[in-house]
């Protein structure tokens, strides 16, 4: 059964509207916390927003959260989504971004000035963090789904998949997603040379300011393989975290790397821009499977960018 196929009530959607449009749906409560405050300043495209090339230098997001739903009303948006429970809201994020100190299995500090690796935020909030790869299928229906039920998550786009369609990632930019760098044309880098990863790294660093708008902190290396040249070129071009996975999630099923084959607080979950010709199900198939895992294991799942970077 598609329980995709089943369209979210007018009624539902009519009632789920941007912060930044809060002022044309009257009838939308001023719902408490992270999302209401403070409220974003505009609804333009990135090149339109003000004091914009001094927020990329700063890594900072000027982009409209989605007010989500709350209580029955989000409940019954969720099972016109297919699933039985509705996913747990996040908590707030830190004030300030937890501080990688520790050297261990989750977090490899790399030195000075060279960006971490991590698989694993430390926090102790029941949190978890989708972040999806590459950028092949550009499937709108499921940036619906996360919208409307307020999932956050972050994208990882190399540039000769997203290049077909930027509008796509500039539509996830605009409603909350940070689309970050996973290179130019998605090489395996420990065959490539200081300059040429240089390239495929700061090149897709400049590439993303260019079509989607703020400069990305986090880069994710192509099948999670690296040299020390990566981390120098890396960090040449901004980036500040390079985030892997504790976890990989498909359609189907999930795949974890704890032996206890749970997830825990701050893991990292690892997933692709894919769709039904290239795996079993849709994106949406894999959404509710991701949301369902987290809420059943009670995790809410939150957004990477506000936790590292
Ligand atoms: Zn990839």
């Amino acid at each position: 059964m598609a329980f995709g196929s089943a369209h979210p009530r007018a009624r539902l959607l009519a009632g789920l509207c941007l912060a930044v449009t809060a002022a044309g749906c009257g009838s939308l409560p001023t719902a408490p916390g992270r999302d209401t405050a403070p409220p974003p300043a505009v609804a333009a495209r990135p090149a339109e927003l003000p004091g914009r090339a001094e927020q990329q230098e700063r890594h900072e997001v000027a982009v409209p959260r989605a007010v989500p739903l709350r209580g029955p009303e989000l409940a019954e948006l969720a099972r016109a989504w297919g699933l039985d429970a509705p996913p747990l809201p996040a908590p707030a994020p830190p004030a300030v971004k937890p501080v990688l100190r520790e050297d261990g299995p989750h977090v490899r500090l790399q030195g000075d000035g060279l960006p971490p690796l991590v698989r694993r935020v430390p926090t102790t909030d029941k949190v978890v963090f989708l972040t999806i790869d590459d950028g092949r299928e550009k499937d709108r229906r499921f940036n619906r789904m996360m919208r409307e039920l307020g999932v956050p998550f972050s994208a990882f786009v190399s540039g000769y998949l997203a290049r077909e369609d930027y509008g796509y990632f500039r539509e996830l930019n605009e409603q909350g997603v940070r689309v970050n760098n996973h290179t130019l044309n998605h090489k395996d880098l420990r065959r490539l040379g200081y300059q040429r990863q240089h390239e495929e790294i700061c090149g897709q660093e400049d590439e993303l300011v260019r079509e989607v708008g703020p400069r990305p902190a986090l880069f994710r290396p192509p099948y999670g393989e690296f040299t020390a040249d990566t981390l120098r070129a890396a960090a040449s071009c901004g980036v500040t975290a390079m985030p892997l996975w504790n976890e990989e999630a498909f359609p189907d099923r999930m795949e974890y790397r704890h032996l206890d084959q749970r997830l825990h607080p701050g893991d990292i979950i690892l997933t692709h821009f894919r769709g039904p010709e290239e795996w079993k199900g849709s994106m949406t198939d894999l959404a509710r499977l991701v949301i369902r895992t987290a809420t059943e294991q009670g995790f809410a799942l939150a957004r990477l960018d506000d936790y590292l970077g």
